[in-house]
Protein backbone atom coordinates (compact mmCIF):
# COMPACT_ATOMS: atom_id res chain seq x y z
CA UNK A 1 0.00 0.00 0.00
CA UNK A 2 1.10 3.37 -0.88
CA UNK A 3 2.31 5.66 2.41
CA UNK A 4 2.05 9.55 3.13
CA UNK A 5 4.66 10.98 5.12
CA UNK A 6 3.34 14.00 7.34
CA UNK A 7 5.84 17.02 7.61
CA UNK A 8 6.66 17.44 11.27
CA UNK A 9 3.82 18.46 13.47
CA UNK A 10 1.28 17.98 10.82
CA UNK A 11 -0.58 14.85 12.66
CA UNK A 12 -2.27 17.07 15.27
CA UNK A 13 -5.60 17.55 13.15
CA UNK A 14 -5.40 13.75 12.57
CA UNK A 15 -5.37 12.89 16.35
CA UNK A 16 -8.39 15.28 16.98
CA UNK A 17 -9.85 12.68 14.62
CA UNK A 18 -9.67 15.58 11.41
CA UNK A 19 -10.71 13.44 8.69
CA UNK A 20 -8.71 15.74 5.73
CA UNK A 21 -5.47 15.63 5.23
CA UNK A 22 -4.33 18.76 3.26
CA UNK A 23 -1.78 18.38 0.24
CA UNK A 24 0.54 21.08 2.05
CA UNK A 25 0.60 18.54 5.15
CA UNK A 26 2.30 16.00 3.21
CA UNK A 27 6.08 15.90 3.39
CA UNK A 28 6.57 12.81 1.12
CA UNK A 29 5.01 9.76 -1.26
CA UNK A 30 6.23 6.50 -0.74
CA UNK A 31 4.60 4.09 -3.38
CA UNK A 32 4.34 0.18 -3.28
CA UNK A 33 6.03 -2.04 -5.57
CA UNK A 34 3.00 -2.31 -7.81
CA UNK A 35 3.07 1.23 -9.15
CA UNK A 36 3.93 1.87 -12.68
CA UNK A 37 2.98 5.56 -12.40
CA UNK A 38 5.00 8.31 -10.53
CA UNK A 39 1.60 9.00 -8.72
CA UNK A 40 -0.82 7.19 -6.48
CA UNK A 41 -4.21 6.59 -8.34
CA UNK A 42 -6.79 8.72 -7.38
CA UNK A 43 -9.00 6.46 -5.05
CA UNK A 44 -7.05 4.23 -4.12
CA UNK A 45 -6.61 3.43 -0.24
CA UNK A 46 -3.14 5.00 1.30
CA UNK A 47 -2.05 4.90 4.75
CA UNK A 48 -0.85 7.99 6.60
CA UNK A 49 1.88 7.99 9.28
CA UNK A 50 3.30 11.27 10.85
CA UNK A 51 6.85 12.34 10.81
CA UNK A 52 8.13 9.89 13.81
CA UNK A 53 6.43 7.27 11.20
CA UNK A 54 3.45 6.75 13.90
CA UNK A 55 0.33 5.12 11.96
CA UNK A 56 -2.57 8.01 12.16
CA UNK A 57 -4.57 5.96 9.64
CA UNK A 58 -6.30 4.71 5.93
CA UNK A 59 -8.00 6.60 3.55
CA UNK A 60 -8.96 7.74 0.12
CA UNK A 61 -5.88 9.80 -2.00
CA UNK A 62 -7.20 12.15 -4.54
CA UNK A 63 -5.71 14.80 -6.26
CA UNK A 64 -6.65 18.61 -4.91
CA UNK A 65 -5.93 20.58 -1.90
CA UNK A 66 -7.82 17.51 0.53
CA UNK A 67 -5.36 14.71 -0.58
CA UNK A 68 -6.41 11.95 1.58
CA UNK A 69 -10.23 11.55 3.60
CA UNK A 70 -9.64 9.31 5.96
CA UNK A 71 -11.64 6.33 6.61
CA UNK A 72 -10.21 4.77 9.54
CA UNK A 73 -8.50 6.12 12.23
CA UNK A 74 -5.18 4.42 13.90
CA UNK A 75 -5.74 1.42 11.06
CA UNK A 76 -2.99 0.15 8.72
CA UNK A 77 -5.46 -1.04 6.27
CA UNK A 78 -9.28 -1.14 5.62
CA UNK A 79 -10.67 -3.10 8.49
CA UNK A 80 -12.39 -6.43 7.10
CA UNK A 81 -16.45 -6.47 6.82
CA UNK A 82 -15.37 -2.10 6.83
CA UNK A 83 -18.39 -1.05 4.54
CA UNK A 84 -21.15 -3.34 6.22
CA UNK A 85 -20.16 -2.26 9.78
CA UNK A 86 -20.39 1.44 9.01
CA UNK A 87 -23.61 1.48 7.46
CA UNK A 88 -24.86 -0.89 9.67
CA UNK A 89 -24.01 1.57 12.59
CA UNK A 90 -25.28 4.58 10.67
CA UNK A 91 -28.80 2.64 10.17
CA UNK A 92 -28.88 1.92 13.86
CA UNK A 93 -28.43 5.69 14.75
CA UNK A 94 -32.05 6.14 12.25
CA UNK A 95 -33.27 3.25 14.18
CA UNK A 96 -32.41 4.64 17.67
CA UNK A 97 -33.40 8.60 16.74
CA UNK A 98 -37.43 7.12 15.47
CA UNK A 99 -36.97 7.73 11.81
CA UNK A 100 -37.76 4.35 10.97
CA UNK A 101 -41.68 3.86 11.20
CA UNK A 102 -44.58 2.74 9.32
CA UNK A 103 -45.24 6.57 8.81
CA UNK A 104 -41.70 7.28 7.45
CA UNK A 105 -39.81 5.32 4.94
CA UNK A 106 -37.62 8.80 4.03
CA UNK A 107 -34.13 9.50 5.73
CA UNK A 108 -30.72 9.99 5.26
CA UNK A 109 -28.59 6.93 5.91
CA UNK A 110 -25.20 8.38 5.35
CA UNK A 111 -24.44 12.56 5.69
CA UNK A 112 -20.25 11.83 4.48
CA UNK A 113 -17.98 13.15 7.56
CA UNK A 114 -20.81 13.20 9.86
CA UNK A 115 -21.25 9.16 9.44
CA UNK A 116 -17.36 8.87 9.45
CA UNK A 117 -17.76 7.86 5.48
CA UNK A 118 -16.20 11.35 4.66
CA UNK A 119 -17.30 12.12 0.32
CA UNK A 120 -20.67 9.60 0.67
CA UNK A 121 -24.20 10.67 0.73
CA UNK A 122 -27.27 7.70 0.77
CA UNK A 123 -30.32 8.94 0.88
CA UNK A 124 -33.15 6.02 1.29
CA UNK A 125 -36.61 6.50 -0.52
CA UNK A 126 -38.89 4.04 0.83
CA UNK A 127 -37.05 0.66 -1.25
CA UNK A 128 -34.54 2.66 -3.25
CA UNK A 129 -31.48 4.04 -2.18
CA UNK A 130 -29.58 6.86 -4.14
CA UNK A 131 -25.56 7.01 -3.31
CA UNK A 132 -23.60 10.09 -4.33
CA UNK A 133 -19.91 9.72 -4.25
CA UNK A 134 -17.96 13.21 -4.22
CA UNK A 135 -14.78 11.48 -3.75
CA UNK A 136 -12.86 9.21 -6.40
CA UNK A 137 -12.47 6.64 -3.39
CA UNK A 138 -16.22 6.57 -2.91
CA UNK A 139 -16.82 5.90 -6.48
CA UNK A 140 -14.33 3.29 -6.62
CA UNK A 141 -16.00 1.58 -4.07
CA UNK A 142 -19.25 2.30 -5.06
CA UNK A 143 -20.52 -1.90 -5.75
CA UNK A 144 -19.50 -2.44 -2.12
CA UNK A 145 -21.38 0.15 -0.69
CA UNK A 146 -24.47 -0.29 -3.08
CA UNK A 147 -24.06 -4.58 -1.81
CA UNK A 148 -23.46 -3.70 1.94
CA UNK A 149 -26.75 -0.89 1.84
CA UNK A 150 -28.35 -4.27 0.46
CA UNK A 151 -27.54 -6.37 3.03
CA UNK A 152 -27.99 -4.08 6.04
CA UNK A 153 -30.94 -1.91 4.83
CA UNK A 154 -34.02 -4.14 5.81
CA UNK A 155 -36.50 -1.83 3.42
CA UNK A 156 -33.63 -1.56 0.29
CA UNK A 157 -34.17 -3.03 -2.94
CA UNK A 158 -32.83 -1.12 -5.44
CA UNK A 159 -29.59 1.22 -5.33
CA UNK A 160 -29.60 3.99 -7.67
CA UNK A 161 -26.12 5.99 -8.34
CA UNK A 162 -25.93 9.45 -8.79
CA UNK A 163 -22.93 11.22 -9.17
CA UNK A 164 -22.90 13.27 -12.40
CA UNK A 165 -22.41 16.07 -10.84
CA UNK A 166 -20.77 15.91 -7.46
CA UNK A 167 -17.25 14.25 -8.42
CA UNK A 168 -14.53 16.44 -9.11
CA UNK A 169 -14.71 17.56 -12.62
CA UNK A 170 -11.26 16.62 -13.82
CA UNK A 171 -11.29 13.41 -12.13
CA UNK A 172 -10.12 10.37 -14.44
CA UNK A 173 -12.71 7.61 -13.45
CA UNK A 174 -13.84 4.78 -14.84
CA UNK A 175 -17.26 3.31 -14.71
CA UNK A 176 -20.51 5.19 -14.67
CA UNK A 177 -21.60 7.95 -12.89
CA UNK A 178 -24.92 7.42 -13.08
CA UNK A 179 -27.27 4.70 -13.19
CA UNK A 180 -28.58 1.70 -11.09
CA UNK A 181 -26.19 -0.21 -9.36
CA UNK A 182 -28.98 -2.87 -8.00
CA UNK A 183 -32.44 -2.91 -9.52
CA UNK A 184 -35.06 -5.55 -8.41
CA UNK A 185 -37.19 -6.90 -10.65
CA UNK A 186 -40.72 -5.06 -9.34
CA UNK A 187 -38.97 -1.53 -9.18
CA UNK A 188 -41.14 1.15 -10.94
CA UNK A 189 -40.24 4.29 -11.10
CA UNK A 190 -43.52 5.59 -12.62
CA UNK A 191 -45.46 4.60 -9.57
CA UNK A 192 -43.29 5.54 -6.57
CA UNK A 193 -44.04 7.19 -3.21
CA UNK A 194 -41.92 7.84 -0.43
CA UNK A 195 -43.73 8.71 3.02
CA UNK A 196 -42.04 11.73 5.47
CA UNK A 197 -44.10 11.91 8.51
CA UNK A 198 -47.29 10.45 6.88
CA UNK A 199 -46.82 12.60 3.72
CA UNK A 200 -46.68 11.29 0.38
CA UNK A 201 -44.04 12.56 -2.18
CA UNK A 202 -43.69 11.48 -5.85
CA UNK A 203 -39.35 11.13 -5.77
CA UNK A 204 -37.84 11.67 -9.04
CA UNK A 205 -34.07 10.65 -8.55
CA UNK A 206 -33.48 9.97 -12.29
CA UNK A 207 -34.16 13.98 -13.19
CA UNK A 208 -34.78 15.32 -9.73
CA UNK A 209 -32.18 17.74 -8.07
CA UNK A 210 -29.60 16.41 -5.92
CA UNK A 211 -30.62 13.21 -4.92
CA UNK A 212 -34.29 13.70 -5.81
CA UNK A 213 -35.34 15.42 -2.35
CA UNK A 214 -34.42 17.58 0.11
CA UNK A 215 -34.91 15.45 3.12
CA UNK A 216 -33.15 17.88 5.33
CA UNK A 217 -35.89 20.25 5.73
CA UNK A 218 -37.85 17.15 7.39
CA UNK A 219 -38.02 18.39 10.88
CA UNK A 220 -38.36 22.49 9.67
CA UNK A 221 -41.54 21.21 7.59
CA UNK A 222 -42.84 19.74 10.70
CA UNK A 223 -42.60 23.41 12.93
CA UNK A 224 -44.25 24.93 9.23
CA UNK A 225 -47.15 22.85 10.45
CA UNK A 226 -47.47 23.67 13.34
CA UNK A 227 -47.80 27.49 12.48
CA UNK A 228 -49.68 27.27 9.39
CA UNK A 229 -53.40 27.18 10.64
CA UNK A 230 -55.94 29.63 8.84
CA UNK A 231 -53.35 31.28 7.87
CA UNK A 232 -52.27 32.63 3.96
CA UNK A 233 -48.98 30.46 3.28
CA UNK A 234 -46.34 31.59 0.71
CA UNK A 235 -43.96 28.53 0.19
CA UNK A 236 -40.89 30.30 -1.97
CA UNK A 237 -38.20 28.04 -3.59
CA UNK A 238 -40.76 25.03 -3.03
CA UNK A 239 -38.98 22.53 -5.35
CA UNK A 240 -41.27 19.79 -5.24
CA UNK A 241 -43.76 21.20 -2.46
CA UNK A 242 -42.27 19.72 0.75
CA UNK A 243 -43.14 22.40 2.98
CA UNK A 244 -46.85 23.09 1.10
CA UNK A 245 -47.88 19.49 2.15
CA UNK A 246 -46.95 20.20 5.92
CA UNK A 247 -48.91 23.52 5.55
CA UNK A 248 -51.69 21.93 3.92
CA UNK A 249 -52.27 19.60 6.75
CA UNK A 250 -51.82 21.98 9.61
CA UNK A 251 -54.94 23.37 8.03
CA UNK A 252 -53.35 26.74 5.98
CA UNK A 253 -56.23 29.16 4.46
CA UNK A 254 -54.49 28.99 1.40
CA UNK A 255 -50.86 27.86 0.34
CA UNK A 256 -49.33 29.37 -2.80
CA UNK A 257 -46.21 27.38 -4.21
CA UNK A 258 -43.32 29.27 -6.30
CA UNK A 259 -40.25 27.93 -8.04
CA UNK A 260 -38.40 29.12 -11.00
CA UNK A 261 -38.02 25.03 -12.30
CA UNK A 262 -41.44 24.22 -14.07
CA UNK A 263 -40.42 19.95 -13.86
CA UNK A 264 -40.44 20.68 -9.80
CA UNK A 265 -44.11 22.78 -10.24
CA UNK A 266 -45.40 19.49 -12.01
CA UNK A 267 -44.38 17.11 -9.15
CA UNK A 268 -45.79 19.86 -6.49
CA UNK A 269 -49.04 18.91 -8.23
CA UNK A 270 -48.85 15.56 -8.15
CA UNK A 271 -47.83 15.63 -4.42
CA UNK A 272 -50.59 17.66 -3.53
CA UNK A 273 -53.75 15.65 -5.42
CA UNK A 274 -51.91 12.40 -4.11
CA UNK A 275 -52.14 13.92 -0.74
CA UNK A 276 -54.88 16.38 -0.84
CA UNK A 277 -57.40 15.37 -3.39
CA UNK A 278 -60.01 17.71 -2.66
CA UNK A 279 -57.67 20.74 -2.40
CA UNK A 280 -59.12 23.92 -3.37
CA UNK A 281 -56.52 26.41 -1.94
CA UNK A 282 -53.47 25.23 -3.56
CA UNK A 283 -52.12 27.19 -6.13
CA UNK A 284 -48.45 26.82 -7.96
CA UNK A 285 -46.77 29.05 -10.41
CA UNK A 286 -43.66 28.37 -12.21
CA UNK A 287 -41.24 32.05 -11.97
CA UNK A 288 -38.33 33.79 -10.68
CA UNK A 289 -38.28 34.40 -7.14
CA UNK A 290 -37.15 37.95 -7.35
CA UNK A 291 -39.89 38.54 -10.45
CA UNK A 292 -42.68 36.93 -8.55
CA UNK A 293 -42.17 39.10 -4.79
CA UNK A 294 -41.99 42.20 -6.91
CA UNK A 295 -44.85 41.61 -9.17
CA UNK A 296 -46.68 40.55 -5.84
CA UNK A 297 -45.90 43.60 -4.12
CA UNK A 298 -46.72 45.88 -6.75
CA UNK A 299 -50.53 44.60 -6.84
CA UNK A 300 -50.49 44.82 -3.25
CA UNK A 301 -50.36 41.35 -2.42
CA UNK A 302 -49.55 40.18 1.64
CA UNK A 303 -49.42 36.89 3.26
CA UNK A 304 -49.49 35.63 7.35
CA UNK A 305 -46.56 33.02 6.07
CA UNK A 306 -43.76 32.99 4.04
CA UNK A 307 -40.62 30.20 3.71
CA UNK A 308 -37.97 31.10 2.09
CA UNK A 309 -35.80 28.13 1.02
CA UNK A 310 -33.42 29.78 -1.57
CA UNK A 311 -30.64 27.21 -2.63
CA UNK A 312 -27.10 28.02 -2.23
CA UNK A 313 -26.16 31.18 -3.16
CA UNK A 314 -22.69 30.92 -2.11
CA UNK A 315 -21.07 27.71 -3.37
CA UNK A 316 -17.77 28.71 -2.50
CA UNK A 317 -16.01 31.74 0.00
CA UNK A 318 -15.12 33.74 -2.27
CA UNK A 319 -18.73 34.15 -3.34
CA UNK A 320 -20.01 34.84 0.24
CA UNK A 321 -19.95 38.54 -0.43
CA UNK A 322 -22.70 38.67 -3.28
CA UNK A 323 -24.48 35.67 -1.80
CA UNK A 324 -24.91 37.69 1.53
CA UNK A 325 -26.02 40.73 -0.70
CA UNK A 326 -28.40 38.24 -2.30
CA UNK A 327 -30.18 37.10 1.22
CA UNK A 328 -30.54 40.57 2.35
CA UNK A 329 -32.63 41.31 -0.79
CA UNK A 330 -34.58 38.53 -0.90
CA UNK A 331 -35.33 38.79 2.64
CA UNK A 332 -36.33 42.36 2.26
CA UNK A 333 -38.81 41.46 0.10
CA UNK A 334 -40.31 39.31 1.83
CA UNK A 335 -40.57 41.06 5.20
CA UNK A 336 -41.87 43.52 3.40
CA UNK A 337 -44.93 41.33 2.32
CA UNK A 338 -45.73 40.12 5.53
CA UNK A 339 -48.92 41.10 7.46
CA UNK A 340 -48.43 42.63 10.67
CA UNK A 341 -48.11 39.61 13.02
CA UNK A 342 -46.85 37.59 10.49
CA UNK A 343 -43.95 35.06 10.16
CA UNK A 344 -41.13 34.61 8.47
CA UNK A 345 -39.05 31.13 7.95
CA UNK A 346 -35.55 32.08 6.02
CA UNK A 347 -33.11 29.43 5.63
CA UNK A 348 -29.26 29.37 4.01
CA UNK A 349 -28.20 26.29 2.98
CA UNK A 350 -24.57 27.48 1.78
CA UNK A 351 -21.81 25.94 3.67
CA UNK A 352 -19.99 29.02 3.21
CA UNK A 353 -22.16 31.16 5.17
CA UNK A 354 -22.04 30.68 8.42
CA UNK A 355 -25.29 31.40 11.18
CA UNK A 356 -23.53 34.63 12.25
CA UNK A 357 -23.02 36.01 8.89
CA UNK A 358 -26.33 34.78 7.38
CA UNK A 359 -28.55 36.27 11.00
CA UNK A 360 -26.90 39.40 10.18
CA UNK A 361 -28.21 39.74 6.37
CA UNK A 362 -31.64 39.17 7.75
CA UNK A 363 -31.32 42.00 10.20
CA UNK A 364 -30.16 44.23 7.55
CA UNK A 365 -32.90 42.90 5.21
CA UNK A 366 -35.69 43.84 8.37
CA UNK A 367 -33.46 46.53 9.47
CA UNK A 368 -34.16 47.95 5.87
CA UNK A 369 -37.72 47.65 5.76
CA UNK A 370 -37.97 48.90 9.14
CA UNK A 371 -39.97 46.66 10.60
CA UNK A 372 -40.12 44.76 14.15
CA UNK A 373 -38.76 41.83 13.90
CA UNK A 374 -38.16 39.16 16.83
CA UNK A 375 -36.32 35.17 16.35
CA UNK A 376 -39.10 32.94 17.56
CA UNK A 377 -36.69 29.81 16.22
CA UNK A 378 -32.68 29.09 15.00
CA UNK A 379 -33.52 26.28 13.00
CA UNK A 380 -30.44 23.53 11.78
CA UNK A 381 -29.77 20.42 9.61
CA UNK A 382 -32.01 17.32 11.43
CA UNK A 383 -30.60 14.40 13.08
CA UNK A 384 -29.82 12.48 10.10
CA UNK A 385 -27.35 14.81 8.88
CA UNK A 386 -25.38 14.65 11.95
CA UNK A 387 -22.35 17.14 12.51
CA UNK A 388 -18.96 15.45 13.61
CA UNK A 389 -17.85 17.05 16.40
CA UNK A 390 -14.30 16.88 14.77
CA UNK A 391 -15.23 17.76 11.37
CA UNK A 392 -17.38 21.37 12.16
CA UNK A 393 -17.57 21.67 8.73
CA UNK A 394 -20.16 19.43 8.28
CA UNK A 395 -22.69 22.19 9.31
CA UNK A 396 -24.60 23.84 6.39
CA UNK A 397 -28.63 24.28 7.29
CA UNK A 398 -29.27 27.37 8.99
CA UNK A 399 -32.99 28.90 9.63
CA UNK A 400 -34.43 31.89 11.19
CA UNK A 401 -37.91 31.84 12.03
CA UNK A 402 -39.18 35.59 12.83
CA UNK A 403 -42.07 37.30 14.33
CA UNK A 404 -42.98 40.65 12.03
CA UNK A 405 -44.57 42.90 13.94
N1 LIG B 1 -37.88 23.96 0.00
C1 LIG B 1 -37.60 22.84 -0.86
C2 LIG B 1 -36.17 22.80 -1.36
C3 LIG B 1 -35.71 24.03 -2.09
S1 LIG B 1 -34.32 23.78 -3.09
C4 LIG B 1 -38.02 21.55 -0.18
O1 LIG B 1 -38.42 21.58 1.00
O2 LIG B 1 -37.96 20.50 -0.81
C5 LIG B 1 -34.20 25.31 -3.92
C6 LIG B 1 -35.20 25.50 -5.05
O3 LIG B 1 -35.05 26.84 -5.55
C7 LIG B 1 -35.01 24.61 -6.27
O4 LIG B 1 -36.16 23.85 -6.48
C8 LIG B 1 -34.77 25.58 -7.46
O5 LIG B 1 -35.43 25.18 -8.65
C9 LIG B 1 -35.38 26.85 -6.93
N2 LIG B 1 -34.84 28.09 -7.51
C10 LIG B 1 -33.56 28.37 -7.85
N3 LIG B 1 -33.45 29.67 -8.27
C11 LIG B 1 -34.70 30.20 -8.19
C12 LIG B 1 -35.22 31.49 -8.47
N4 LIG B 1 -34.45 32.47 -8.92
N5 LIG B 1 -36.53 31.70 -8.26
C13 LIG B 1 -37.34 30.70 -7.79
N6 LIG B 1 -36.88 29.46 -7.50
C14 LIG B 1 -35.58 29.21 -7.71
Amino acid sequence: MTTIFLKPHKEESLKRFHPWVFSGAIAKVVLDANHKASAPEEGEIVCVRSAANECLGVGHWQVGSIAVRILAFGEESLPANFWNARIRAAYQVREAIGLIRPDNNTFRLIHGEGDFLPGLIVDVYADTAVVQAHSVGMHVHRNEIAKAVLDEIPQVENVYYKSDDTLPFKAPVDGEKIGYLIQSDNSDESEFWSTENGLQFRIDWLRGQKTGFFIDQRENRALVERYAKGKDVLNMFCYTGGFSLYALRGGAKRVDSVDVSQKAIDLVNVNVARNFPKATNHTSVAADAFEYLSAQKAEGKTYDLIILDPPAFAKHRDAVKNALRGYQRINAKAIEMIRPGGILFTFSCSQAVDKEAFRLAVFSAAAQVGRKVRILHQLHQPQDHPINIYHPEGEYLKGLVLYVE
